[in-house]
């Protein structure tokens, strides 16, 4: 077993959130050859009884925003999946519970320490972008997507894709005519290559 396979198989094995309330079940995708990296919140209630990412019409707008199929999104080799807690942390009263905060001390940095061939980080929430983006604590999702220009091209802020979320783009029309064009034709580039 290679050494990712074995951390992959120790991060599944995590039971170090006892209490979740559907109980631990980790979920990420990983291949050192991956050049993409999706950064999510955390998995949700589907995810969590499928064990796959993005099977919902969150992960459908996420690929037309990428401009991929799901092979290519669900190739490991191609795409990472690593959210910031990596299992579903329970639905609150406005959506699903913050991600566990003992998740990323734990595993974050070995995961992607596993992903030497990172070249494009898209960050979704705002969970993601305040751990990949330090500097940006404090900002709003907004401020902090609007911005895109000044990560691009290793990273990319992101809202999050769900159809809850449509009347964002809508607010941010650049979304849709400057930053999506950016964002597929660098993952059209990265995958060709
Ligand atoms: S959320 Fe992270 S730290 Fe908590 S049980 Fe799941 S994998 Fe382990």
């Amino acid at each position: 077993m290679q050494a990712y396979q074995k951390l992959i198989a120790e991060v599944r094995a995590c039971r170090l959130c006892a209490d979740l309330p559907l109980g631990p079940k980790p979920i990420v995708q990983l291949d050192p050859r991956a050049k993409i990296l999706i950064a999510g919140q955390a998995p949700g209630r589907i995810t969590h009884e499928k064990g796959i990412p993005f099977d919902d019409p969150s992960g459908d707008r996420l690929r037309s925003w990428l401009g991929i199929d799901r092979a290519t999104f669900y190739d490991p080799a191609r795409i990472a999946i690593l959210p910031m807690a990596l299992c579903f942390p329970g639905g609150g009263k406005n959506g699903d519970l913050p991600p566990r905060a003992a998740c990323a001390p734990a595993w974050r940095a070995q995961l992607l320490a596993a992903l030497p061939n990172l070249q494009l980080s898209l960050l979704i929430g705002a969970y993601a972008q305040a751990w990949h983006l330090p500097g940006r604590r404090g900002s709003t999702l907004t401020e902090t997507v609007a911005g895109w220009q000044a990560f691009w091209p290793d990273i990319m802020p992101l809202p999050h894709p769900s159809p809850r979320n449509r009347g964002w783009p809508k607010k941010n029309p650049w979304f849709e005519t400057d930053l999506l064009p950016a964002l597929r034709a660098r993952v059209a580039t990265l995958l060709q290559t």
